[in-house]
């Protein structure tokens, strides 16, 4: 329990009838890159609300850095930085400004011009937020959730729609927040991004997690990898043979299929999340 940044145990949210998350239960290390991800309407901003305190479970419970949400929801604050859709910049302000404004409400220090400088918004320090494209909205609200330097940072889709550059700035930026020991809790459905940025992937469909594990594991437990050999046949001539092999399938097995013949090239793609995805879950990330 010491090390672990976040514990959930049976957490449980509904709308009404809709069970939006249904007794789910996980740990996240410290500074450990987690990744939440699930198609649209999943219950992966349900449970950052709930852990952030925006909603109360309806049932189970929560630690975050030790403390429980429902008992400490103060405390933790100070020492979560939270990305959220539902979060609100002030757009009379300048960027500098809004970040002035919460780090004064936090009682902390800030350097602000560094904080925006790492988000790629140093030459707009001073421009009102209101002229601020998306993509500057979302890098602003990033740098905001880092003002406190927070022991875990909650980011909610932080590259969705930012141009190829920009999303690149979060991920770097994403990876040198935790190299200073923070955890980070990431919600996407991207999930090439899931699979560079994260140490593990929990995978979030109707409420529950299907499963959680590291890439690579998720991967060798569920990939089904594609075989394509080539084949001399008796005349001279070459035929080419596709195989998919369960993870299950050791080498033993693959060399058997091809015993009497002469294989020429064999050449093996890996499955990749958003494969692993629709066989766990039945389910697409995306549409
Ligand atoms: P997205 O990727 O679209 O943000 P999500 O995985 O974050 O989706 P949630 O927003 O947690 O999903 O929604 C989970 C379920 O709860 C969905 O069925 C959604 O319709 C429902 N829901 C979410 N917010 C509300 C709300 N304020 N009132 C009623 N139902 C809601």
């Amino acid at each position: 329990m010491a090390n672990h940044s976040i514990v959930a145990r049976d957490l449980t949210y509904a709308y009404g009838e809709n069970l939006a998350v249904d007794h789910i239960s996980f740990e996240v290390g410290e500074a450990e890159i987690f990744a939440y991800l699930g198609p649209n309407g999943a219950g992966k901003s349900t449970t950052v609300k709930m852990l952030t305190g925006q909603i109360r479970p309806k049932s189970g419970t929560a630690a975050l850095l030790g403390m429980d949400i429902a008992r400490e929801p103060n405390k933790i604050q100070h020492h979560i930085g939270v990305a959220f859709e539902t979060t609100n910049l002030y757009p009379q302000m300048s960027a500098t400004e809004n970040l002035a404004l919460f780090a004064r409400l936090f009682g902390v220090k800030a350097d602000i011009p560094t904080l925006l400088e790492r988000v790629g918004l140093g030459t707009r320090a001073k421009e009102r937020v209101e002229g601020f494209s998306k993509g500057m909205k979302q890098r602003l609200m990033v740098a905001r959730a880092l003002v406190n330097k927070p022991r875990i940072l909650f980011l909610d889709e932080p590259t969705e729609g930012l141009d190829p550059v920009s999303a690149e700035a979060i991920r770097e930026l994403i990876l040198e927040t935790r190299a200073n020991g923070a955890t980070i809790f990431l919600t996407t459905h991207d999930m090439l991004e899931a699979d560079k940025l994260s140490d593990r992937v929990a995978f979030i469909n109707q409420g529950k997690i299907m499963a959680l594990d590291t890439p690579h594991k998720l991967k060798q437990q569920y990939g089904k990898r594609l075989l394509k050999a080539e084949i001399e046949r008796a005349d001279g001539g070459l035929d080419t043979r596709e195989i998919t092999l369960d993870s299950a399938d050791t080498g033993e097995a693959v060399k058997r299929l091809f015993e009497n013949e002469k294989v020429v090239t064999v050449h093996s793609e890996e499955a990749s999340l958003e494969d692993i995805f629709i066989q766990v879950t039945g389910r697409r990330l995306m549409g």
